[in-house]
């Protein structure tokens, strides 16, 4: 047989969703791959029974139903400060994930380089070989993950075309500060590239950090493809709804891809999720509050374990650092541990462009009462992860 396409040889299936199934096999509490285990809000529940009986069973319009593009559009434009014209500006997606393809697509020809922060989410290292992208890899230094200006500077010099950007982000748990997202913005000005978000956690932020959204500084909106969904902040990974905003021009674009890559995203789940768009600005005070509690117990519970880790300001993420263990391969760790303790977590190698084998990663977006069992689980960690 003829051998299959070269551009999947340089990557392997996710991390993140194997460790998923390594979980499984154990019946670890599966800390690993970023979903909850708790209900999405129940109005969303109700509508999705209701359309299920309605007439929503064929396409949508291929990029977005117009009652939750309209929606949308109104929810984001007050959050983003950006008067965003649900007609010209949005493409509703199959979930973050495409949204980022999609706009990768659209932005980058084969060869065309992009700077990508390194820890990264994984997908974007797969994004960028399927797009034809060439990565050029800026460090975010652990444990505060800051980056050096004139690496990131160097970077864009060497003729990069976008970059990616990952706020809150995943898995560093860092919420930049206006003032670097300033300074990502005047390199963006001075040579001529764009910035695609990957902005999922824009609702999961830790007081006192702030998310600020990328198009909404000065001048950047035609520089900027914003990718979101509704994943992590109604709590419904599984409807795989998300989407792209950005300037009429890029959306056009976009528009193209989205209509041959997946044609549309289901269109009973949009119309379920229209009530969840319309929530009061409460809902996102109290999944903000949820979610600071869900970090204290988790975060705190580590503490008192004295299990070194990084402060998360924004996401649902936290690293544990391994390095006291001494394991040659962070994955295998993570699948001792699966074994061992019964707690499943990612090993950080997959996110990280430079050799990296000091860090695992839990996220909290759990139950209390797993987040508990998990810690109990992790009481035992020093001692049954010795070597
Ligand atoms: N974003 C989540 C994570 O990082 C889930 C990833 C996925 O499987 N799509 O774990």
């Amino acid at each position: 047989m003829r051998e299959l396409s070269k551009r999947t040889e340089d990557f392997t299936d996710s991390v993140i969703r194997r460790m998923t199934r390594i979980s499984n096999r154990y019946n670890a509490v599966n800390l690993s791959q970023g979903f909850p285990d708790f209900d999405p809000p129940k109005e969303m529940l109700d509508a999705l029974k209701k359309a299920t009986d309605g007439d929503f069973h064929q396409y949508s319009i291929t990029w977005g139903a117009k009652n939750f593009r309209e929606a949308l559009a109104k929810k984001q434009s007050k959050f983003m400060g950006i008067d965003i014209n649900p007609e010209e500006n949005i493409v509703v997606t199959c979930g973050s994930t495409e949204a980022m393809m999609a706009a990768m697509m659209s932005v980058v020809d084969e060869g065309d380089k992009v700077v990508v922060f390194s820890p990264f989410y994984e997908n974007y290292g797969a994004d960028a070989i399927l797009s034809g992208a060439k990565p050029i890899y800026v460090s975010l230094n652990p444990p505060t993950f800051s980056f050096d200006r004139k690496e990131l500077e160097d970077a864009f010099k060497q003729g990069a075309k976008a970059l990616i950007l990952c706020n809150p982000s995943n898995p560093s748990g860092k919420v930049f500060t206006l003032d670097e997202l300033m300074y990502i913005a005047s390199l963006a000005e001075k040579y001529d590239a764009y910035v695609i978000t990957d902005e999922v956690y824009e609702h999961i932020v830790y007081k006192p950090n702030k998310h600020i959204y990328f198009a909404s500084l000065p001048g950047m909106f035609n520089r900027t493809i914003s990718c979101s969904s509704l994943s992590k902040t109604y709590s419904i990974t599984g409807w795989r709804l998300g989407y792209v905003i950005a300037s009429k021009e890029v959306i056009e674009v976009v528009k193209k891809v989205h209509d041959f890559l997946t044609v549309g995203a289901a269109a009973p789940l949009q119309e379920a999720a229209v009530v969840g768009l319309e929530f009061e600005d409460k809902y996102y005070e109290d999944l903000a509050k949820d979610y600071e509690a869900k970090r204290e117990l988790f975060v705190g519970g580590l503490d008192k374990l004295g299990i070194k880790h990084t402060n998360p300001q924004g996401a649902y993420y936290v690293l544990v650092d391994i390095s006291e263990f001494g394991y040659e391969s962070d994955l295998d760790f993570c699948e001792k541990m699966c074994e061992r303790v019964g707690v499943a977590a990612v090993p950080c190698s997959c996110f990280f462009k430079t050799e990296e084998n000091r860090y695992i990663r839990f996220h909290f977006a759990k139950k209390e009462e797993t987040l508990k069992e998990a810690l109990k689980r992790l009481e035992k960690m020093k001692e049954l992860m010795k070597k």
